[in-house]
This record gives structure tokens, C-alpha cells and sequence, in this order.
């Protein structure tokens, strides 16, 4: 390879993960957000249940509540309507023995009745004064039988939400049903990005001779909104010393993390590692990882400075096997290892072991002996079009050689790596 260092003295990714964890202390200060802006934040304190939910027995169905001892077990049983129960409109005296009261889904269930039979089993009289039940039906009914007990769902006191979760939508629903209105989060970590090089355009310009159109960020942002970080976007970097360094300094004294694509190997124009290094300090920055050999991550004053490499698919391997897991921690987040299957590789690659690779890949049909995992057609590390065809990845260790069809290989699907709904 072209930085021409051995092999052996690359860092695991896993100690690099673990050095580099050491770095990183979660984001800590809190505020208080309206549950509509809660989604993807973190929780800062934990979320106790203040209700039983539901708050009184409910019924499920649409039907009637009636006393199952009055129902006859060999015959049919008539019984007279004394009135009804609708949701958001309660019963308000007790039923009397004998009688039965018209009931929809979600109405408290009325003092007395103690099960529900739903409508559709019921010959109803066309005025609606009484309904029949058969035996049949008679003999399927169970007490509590479409009820919805208090407190069933929650109950008061119980931990609703931890301390940690980053919320999602049903989780914000869940404080909803609790009547909070706001919740305690922890501030988004900021995250400044910035793609570094002099071949690099925006979309939406002119190309020139010798450019390509900046790809980077739009991957990297994204993957960033999407973990629940703040986003700064520093658009492109020339490799220039001295823009870099205005660039990165300005950017690191108000950022938890810096972020960069490119210029972190050893070429002339790789320039990043330097004026980090001058700025603050490099802790690492080899990786036995393929793609993505050169990762620098290291700090400037108080912010973390991961320098990913350029190509687009080693930006993406980098960020969701390295950064992610640094991020989660900054978001306060507790860690999470990817979601690994074990399937049977429908494909050969010939390998020399050393570094943990990541291949693109998808699952396709089912063998009898298991799923079957593809992989894309070339696995050079800038294929844009391996990322986008791709589900997820396949995870080849250090010491892993040669791959031949049928051998059990790791498959990280991306969903289990947060990129993918
Ligand atoms: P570097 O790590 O700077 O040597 O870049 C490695 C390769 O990735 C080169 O072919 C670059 O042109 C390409 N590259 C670097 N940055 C980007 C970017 N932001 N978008 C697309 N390709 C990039
Ligand atoms: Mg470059």
C-alpha cells in the first residue's frame, strides 16, 4: 500500500475503537424540549410512568357489557339494553343484574358488567331495547373478555423511558400517552464536516478538466442528521495548509467533533494529519481496516478530530465501523454492537489476512442451509454504486484468508447500523 508501513504495526480496529473511546466523554448538559422535537434526542434523565394507562378498564370492541352469569350456558339468553357507553362518554350508573349496555372501543367499561361480547355475535333487536346471545357464543366468553384492564399497558410508577434512549417516534408517543408535554434531553453533540481536496467540486457547477463533484458530505451529513448530531457544514477544503488550518481551528473551538474526508494519507497534498497534529494532537491514525486504512483521529483543545480517508466507500466504512460507535457515546447514547448474521457467502475472494475488510452486500435468495450473501461486482473503494446497490455489509476478521462459496461469513445489514429505516 502506498503509505508503505508495515502491516504489523496497523491498529486493530477494535483497540483503535477502545483508544479512541477514551477520548470521547458524553455530551452532558440538558434541555428541556416539547415532545414534537423530542424525536432522535437522547434522554437525560429517566421517564417514570405518572398514570396507569389505560386509566380505567376499557372496553376493546364495539359490543356490549354484560354479567356473565347471566348468560345461559344451554340456550339462548335475551337481554334487555338499559343504556350505553361510548368513548369520552361513560355510563354513569352501575348496570343492574340481568341487564346489558350498548358499549364502544375505548369507553370505560361501566361498574358491574365483567366481560364485553362484541356485536357481531349478538342478535341485536332492530329497536336496539335488547340483544340475544347464542350458546355457542355464550360458551367462548371468558371473564374480562375484551377488556382492557387499568393499568394493563403502564402502570403508574413504572420506569416508561431510561435515561439514554434516543427516542423514536413510538417512544415520544408512549410520553404522550402519559399526558408529558416535554422531556429532558441531552444537547445534540455539533458536528462539523468538511471535504478536503483540490479535484473536489459542488454539484451544480461547471465541471472542470481534472475535477469530480464532492460526494462526501451528502453521505456524511445525512448519516450524521441521522444519528441525532448537530450539523455544521464546512463544504470543501482545498489542500491548502493554511485554509485548513483557518478552516479546522475556527470550526474546533465551538464542535465536539470535527469530521473530514481526504488528504489523510501520505501524498503531497495530504495535508490534514499535519495541521492537526499542529493544532492539537494525533492520537492514531493507521487502521487495519480495509477500505479505509488511514483514519486519523486526534484532538484539537477539547474536540475530537476524526480525519476520515477520501474515497467514498472508505468514508462510509470508516464512519459507520469507527465513528459511530465514538458518536453514539458523545450523543450519551449506552454502546451498541452492529447486528451481525451469519449466512453463507455466494461469492469467492482471494485475500491475504491482516486487515478486518468489509465488503458490499446483499442477501438474496434462501438456500436450505440458510440465506445466501452476494457481493457488489468490483470492490474498488470508490464505487459510489456498491453503496447505494448494497443492504449492508459482509465482515471478513484479521485473520481471515481466502473465501470460497458456501463459507459462513458475518453480514452487518445497514439497518443495524442505523443507515437504513
Ligand atoms: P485522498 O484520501 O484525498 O487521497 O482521496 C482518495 C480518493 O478519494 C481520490 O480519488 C479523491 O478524488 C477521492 N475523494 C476525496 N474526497 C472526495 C469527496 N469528497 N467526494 C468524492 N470523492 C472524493
Ligand atoms: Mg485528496
Amino acid at each position: 500500500m502506498s503509505d508503505g508501513c508495515a502491516e504489523d504495526r496497523l491498529l486493530p480496529l477494535a483497540a483503535a475503537v477502545a483508544a479512541a473511546l477514551a477520548l470521547v466523554e458524553p455530551v452532558r448538559d440538558a434541555e428541556t424540549v416539547p415532545l414534537l422535537d423530542a424525536y432522535s434526542r437522547v434522554l437525560a434523565a429517566d421517564v417514570l410512568a405518572r398514570l396507569d394507562t389505560p386509566p380505567a378498564d376499557h372496553s376493546a370492541m364495539d359490543g356490549f357489557a354484560l354479567f356473565l352469569a347471566d348468560v345461559h350456558p344451554d340456550q339462548p339468553t335475551r337481554l334487555p339494553v338499559v343504556g350505553s357507553a361510548l368513548a369520552g362518554h361513560p355510563y354513569q350508573s352501575a348496570v343492574p343484574r340481568g341487564a346489558v349496555v350498548r358499549i364502544t372501543t375505548g369507553a370505560v367499561v361501566p361498574t358491574g358488567p365483567d366481560a364485553v361480547v362484541m356485536q357481531e355475535q349478538c342478535v341485536i333487536a332492530p329497536d336496539e331495547t335488547w340483544i340475544e346471545l347464542q350458546p355457542t357464543t355464550a360458551a367462548r366468553l371468558r371473564p374480562g373478555e375484551n377488556i382492557r384492564r387499568r393499568g394493563e399497558d403502564v402502570t403508574a410508577g413504572a420506569l416508561l423511558l431510561g435515561r439514554g434512549r434516543q427516542l423514536r417516534p413510538q417512544d415520544v408517543a408512549l410520553a404522550a400517552g402519559q399526558g408529558l408535554t416535554t422531556l429532558s434531553v441531552w444537547r445534540r453533540p455539533r458536528v462539523a464536516v468538511a471535504s478536503t481536496g483540490d479535484e473536489l467540486q459542488e454539484p451544480g457547477t461547471i465541471l472542470a478538466n481534472g475535477a469530480i463533484y464532492e460526494s462526501n458530505r451528502y453521505a456524511l451529513i445525512g448519516l450524521l442528521r441521522r444519528l441525532g448530531c448537530a450539523v455544521t457544514d464546512l463544504g470543501i477544503v482545498h489542500d491548502d495548509p493554511l485554509a485548513l488550518r483557518t478552516t479546522l481551528r475556527a470550526a474546533a473551538a465551538d464542535h465536539d467533533v470535527l469530521l473530514t474526508s481526504g488528504g489523510v494519507s501520505v501524498g503531497t497534498a495530504d495535508w490534514v494529519k499535519d495541521v492537526i497534529a499542529d493544532l492539537g494532537q494525533i492520537a492514531f491514525w493507521r487502521l487495519a481496516i480495509k477500505p479505509g486504512k488511514p483514519v486519523a483521529c486526534g484532538r484539537i483543545g477539547s474536540c475530537l478530530t476524526l480525519g476520515l480517508p477520501g474515497n467514498p466507500v472508505s468514508v462510509m466504512v470508516a464512519f459507520l465501523l469507527f465513528a459511530r460507535p465514538l458518536l453514539l457515546k458523545l450523543l450519551g447514547r449506552p454502546p451498541v454492537a452492529p447486528l451481525r448474521m451469519r449466512v453463507m457467502a455466494d461469492f469467492a475472494l482471494r485475500r491475504k489476512p491482516g486487515r478486518r475488510e468489509w465488503l458490499r452486500a446483499r442477501l438474496h435468495a434462501d438456500d436450505p442451509h440458510g440465506p445466501l450473501v452476494r457481493v457488489y461486482h468490483t470492490h474498488s473503494s470508490g464505487a459510489i454504486s456498491s453503496l447505494a446497490w448494497a443492504e449492508g455489509l459482509v465482515e471478513l476478521p484479521e485473520a481471515c484468508a481466502d473465501v470460497v462459496p458456501g463459507d459462513p461469513v458475518d453480514y452487518l445489514p445497514f439497518v443495524g447500523l442505523g443507515m437504513e429505516d
